[in-house]
């Protein structure tokens, strides 16, 4: 992923060999809330003396604490490390179709202040100019005299995160928009921008299911819908950026059309505006999802059935990816996750169709974060690179 507005120096082997060392304990630390420097030492394979070292300049850095110590018997006390979530910040930005979402986060991911910024059918340029001026005020409020490490930007549709571009992002409108140039300088830096689904996964990865197994697909169910491939922890992207498009997936025999001219598509059946969609044709009075919910809470036999419907063509595409990839787990993210009863329906469907049969129930699973929080997911974008290049975000290059 590339980031904006900090250039990598070139490195010599030395420093990249010292990188590594000091993104393996920033992770055991991030990884084992409590860890002492010896166990780091002990898990990572290097001495305590260069634990020691680099724990006090990621100390320093105020990207690790030292909590209280623990006297355990005859020994000397422990002295636990820790994540410091208070000291700095991490702005997160979900890119909507018509409203973003922009969130101050901690490293621990959990939200500190966040605003919506509506921009229903504006131009890309329009609606950054919204955002970059609701973020300076979310950050002018709440960020006290907090350094902010960087800014993680999250779409739907197609991303280049790469080169920083929104390729297609069918539901706003944007097609090949150079999103890390616009925003470049506008926001704190540096600027991680990738698509909902991966940013899903990523938060997974670093706070969810991705911490007990690290090899599952992601999928997301919402107004967007994606796929991603993490393969003992790394994402799979796609030799094109598309891996995980699964909005084409053929998952019903049903005639209902779709934009791109083919029938059946999961787009065409399970999105939440498909379902909105199939509510008003029923002549329900719904304008958008949470009204589909509302008249499900209430017991209308109509929008239960067309959600059960959504869930079974949801089911298929879980059952698909099941028998192609061989995943420990499919994670579904977005509004079938809202709601736990949905996890039952989709278990049954999809046994009843993945070759794999009974033993698919136990592999799907909802999203940790039950509500999709596709802003907080975009901060996680900086967390991962925070733990990855930590001395990027130090202002350190060099190795002594
Ligand atoms: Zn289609």
């Amino acid at each position: 992923m590339r980031s904006k507005a900090v250039q990598q120096p070139p490195v010599r082997r030395v420093n990249q060999l010292h990188g590594l060392n000091v993104s393996a304990v920033l992770t055991e630390i991030f990884r084992q809330e409590g860890i002492s420097r010896k166990e780091v030492a002990d898990r990572v394979g290097i001495s305590p003396a260069s634990v020691t070292s680099i724990a006090s300049r990621l100390l320093d850095a105020k990207l690790i604490k030292e909590a209280e110590r623990v006297t355990a018997g005859q020994g000397r006390p422990k002295v636990p490390l820790a994540v410091d979530h208070k000291s700095t910040l991490i702005l997160g930005i979900h890119l909507g179709p018509r409203t973003t979402g922009v969130v101050l986060t901690g490293l621990n991911g959990a939200e500190i202040a966040s605003v919506l910024v509506p921009h229903p059918g504006m131009a890309a340029e329009a609606a950054f100019d919204l955002i970059v001026a609701a973020a300076d005020g979310l950050i002018a409020e709440h960020a006290a005299d907090r350094p902010i490490l960087g800014t993680g930007l999250a779409t739907g549709g197609i991303v280049d995160s790469d080169l920083g571009i929104i390729i297609d992002n069918p539901g706003a409108g944007w097609k090949e928009v150079p999103a890390l140039d616009l925003l470049g300088g506008r926001l704190p830096g540096p600027l991680f921008l990738d698509n909902n689904a991966r940013a899903a996964a990523q938060s997974e990865l670093l706070y969810g299911h991705g911490t007990v197994d690290n090899d599952f697909v992601l999928i997301v169910v919402s107004a967007d819908l994606g796929a991603v491939l993490v393969d003992e922890g790394r994402i799979r992207s796609g030799a094109h950026q598309r891996a995980g498009y699964i909005s084409h997936l053929r998952v019903t025999e049903d005639p209902v059309e779709c934009d791109c001219g083919r029938t059946g598509c999961l787009k065409a059946v399970a999105t939440d505006d498909a379902v909105v969609g199939f509510c008003r044709a029923a002549g329900l009075p719904v304008r958008q999802f949470d009204d589909v919910e509302a008249l499900v809470d209430a017991g209308d036999s109509r929008a239960v059935a067309i959600v059960r419907e959504r869930n079974r063509s949801v089911a298929r595409a879980v059952a698909d990816m099941l028998d192609l990839l061989d995943p420990a787990l499919v994670v579904i993210a977005g509004t079938p996750a809202e709601r736990p009863e949905m996890l039952a329906q989709i278990r049954d469907d999809a046994c009843l169709v993945a070759q794999c049969g009974d033993a698919a129930a136990e592999r799907i699973v909802f999203s940790s974060d039950h509500a999709l929080s596709l802003s907080l997911f975009a901060a996680s974008l900086v967390v991962s690179e925070v733990l990855r290049t930590p001395l990027l975000f130090m202002g350190e290059t060099a190795v002594e």
